[in-house]
């Protein structure tokens, strides 16, 4: 095959191989991050894996140059794993984890929108939650109206990375609060605006791989329902249009469980389209350096990522649960505190791993359909936070995560109950925080950050450990404290700012692209076997192209292509192979068997074209 290159000889520094499994994972998948020597390596390794082992690529993730593998038909996670790791392009891989949602209870209590409204109409006493006493008043008051942080033109949008949503909730429409994608057109099955999605009007569902969101568990309603509570009395009527807007990214199915590879999609999603505040009311306690890398992402932007500390009881110290326990520095890692702000009963803690306590006990909040219910968790706790910091992005939209975590984490009430619990001692002081960054200086800079992957599985494993004999997180990162070797990524967050705003896969890295690619709006027709399918060219180079169809294209197949001039005077035929697919409709096909004269022609067209 033409783009398969020859694979040089490299220094081997480290592989990632032995699986510190500490929780359960998907059969038949794994994630490998391939090291960056350049397009043609990775086009080789793709193309390797594909035919000499059987795996099919799933998705790739940008110039991250990592991607998400089914194996083949008989190959064990495990032994793909050592297989993987002794490949020299190879920087890390490991099996796709699954991830939980983060309640401790389900939903507890349910009352119907009328009860909820008329008893909210008589009390005197807010009903939000038992123990709440965090200020909100502060924010539904000073921010409302025509005072500081009025309605703005691009409300901050809060991504709720969890079950769904039901968008129709009278609570959210009432509000508004839904995120429109302005640049889609809603129902024409067509990507609008080129981000890799279709009809994603109002977010994605990467369960179904749909623009259809709905929640079939009633968590990440509840969730919501919490972040739109800092913006307003939700309980009362009339509601007033939200200062912020709701993105929901559903991962976890109606079970509250995800994948790790869905968890990642999902976060790209979220801050490639606009998000700055990420909700993550879930986790695992499986270290996977992939989601780390896409938290670091985050962090590059400026974006805030707030994490449930989980509902174990356990020292996050010692027992880490991911995302929450991940070092970079726009993470903020929430545990549940309860009456008389105690410590909930069930909720990690970490005097220096776990940031500030918030009520996360008998929560009432929205819940499918159309009513209200009360829930306990450190899934409850993250929104608070996550609805303070995008309430301080109303009243300084410029903000930027680093920033917003430093006032949030020092605007805390302490309680000597959460003393040794949390690392401030204090738990969310929703007042405090809004009106400190309402008076703030912004930093437009922060910190720099370079993902240092985690040490637990960070060796080179023997068969027999790979095998099984790994142990886990908690006891090799834990108790012991003893790192098995450290890879500083030299790449990291230097590098990060580069990725491209779509995940393109890759098939044209900017800094060491094979050739230039440019801009086109082609037909093309596309044999597949027996079948011929219709669709776009939405840019070309002379290594490939990426074809937008409807149709679904399976990954490592080969194709032969019809493209169109963009005048419509000619046509030119290619074969090639797909090397790497995005929601099922964007494919990026590398040229495997064209003709020298396709070549010239493909030169002669793109005179005319604009550059990508
Ligand atoms: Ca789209």
């Amino acid at each position: 095959m033409a783009f398969i290159g020859r694979v040089g000889m490299y220094v081997i520094l480290a592989t990632l191989g032995c699986g510190a499994w500490a929780q359960d994972y998907k059969p038949g998948e794994v994630i490998v991050k391939l090291k960056n020597k350049g397009a043609m390596s990775s086009y080789a390794f793709l193309g390797k894996a594909q035919t000499d082992k059987q795996m099919t690529l799933k998705e790739s993730y940008g110039k991250m140059n990592m991607h998400h593998f089914a194996l083949g038909k008989g190959t064990s996670v495990s032994q793909a794993i050592h297989d993987l790791s002794q490949d020299p392009d190879v920087e890390f891989v490991e099996p796709n984890y699954y991830l939980h949602k983060s309640d401790d209870t389900g939903i507890q209590e349910r009352f119907s929108m009328a009860e909820i409204e008329e008893y909210a109409a008589s009390s005197q006493e807010k009903i939000l939650a038992t123990d709440s006493n965090i200020g909100l008043d502060y924010a539904w008051q000073s921010l409302s109206g025509g005072g500081v942080g009025a309605l703005a033109a691009n409300p901050p949008v809060v991504a709720v990375i969890d079950t769904g949503l039901q968008i129709d909730h009278t609570v959210i429409t009432d509000t508004s609060a839904l995120w429109v994608n302005s640049g889609e057109i809603a129902g024409n099955g067509i990507d609008d605006d080129g981000n890799g999605y279709i009809d994603d009007v109002n977010g994605w569902n990467f369960v179904t791989n749909s623009g259809t969101i709905y929640d079939d568990d009633g968590h990440g309603t509840h969730v919501t329902g919490i972040i739109l509570s800092v913006d307003q009395n939700i309980f009362t009527t009339p509601r007033t249009t939200a200062k912020i807007r709701i993105m929901p990214l559903k991962f976890l199915d109606g079970s509250g469980i995800g994948t790790t590879s869905d968890a990642i999609s999902a976060i790209y999603y979220a801050v490639n389209n606009g998000a700055v505040v990420l909700n993550n009311s879930w986790g695992g306690t499986g270290y996977s350096a992939a989601l780390h890398d896409a938290v670091a992402y985050t962090y590059s932007k400026g974006a805030s990522f707030v994490a449930a500390a989980g509902n174990s009881a356990n020292n996050n110290d010692s027992v880490p649960l991911y995302p929450a326990s991940y070092d970079v520095p726009n993470v903020i890692s929430v545990a549940a505190t309860g009456s008389s702000n105690y410590l909930a009963s069930f909720s990690n803690y970490g005097a220096t791993s776990v940031d500030l306590g918030s009520p996360g006990t008998y929560i009432l909040s929205t819940i499918p359909t159309n009513s209200f219910g009360t829930s306990s968790g450190t899934s409850m706790a993250t929104p608070f936070v996550a609805g303070t910091i995008a309430q301080m992005k109303v009243a300084s939209p410029n903000m930027l995560g680093y920033q917003l975590k430093s006032i949030v984490l020092d605007q805390i009430q302490t309680y000597s109950q959460l003393s040794g619990k949390v690392y401030t001692s204090g738990k969310l002081n929703t007042a405090n925080a809004v009106s400190s960054a309402g008076g703030a200086a912004v930093d437009s800079s922060q910190p720099a950050y370079t993902v240092s992957y985690q040490s637990a599985s960070r060796s080179v494993a023997s068969e027999n450990a790979a095998m099984g004999g790994c142990g886990t997180v908690a006891k090799l990162s834990g108790s012991t404290g003893v790192p098995i070797s450290q890879i500083l990524v030299a790449i990291g967050l230097l590098l990060l700012p580069l990725v491209a705003y779509a995940i393109r896969g890759v098939l044209y890295p900017q800094s060491r692209r094979r050739h230039e690619r440019y801009k086109i709006d082609s037909e093309v027709r596309i044999s597949v076997g027996d079948r011929e399918l219709v669709g776009s060219v939405s840019s070309i180079s002379l290594g490939g192209a990426q074809v937008n169809t409807a149709a679904l294209l399976e990954d490592g197949g080969m194709v032969t292509m019809l493209i169109e001039s963009p005048d419509g005077s000619e046509k030119i035929e290619v074969g090639g192979r797909v090397v790497w697919s995005e929601a099922n409709k964007a494919y990026g096909v590398a040229f495997d068997q064209a003709p020298q004269s396709a070549l010239q022609r493909i030169t002669d067209w793109t005179r005319n074209l604009q550059k990508v």
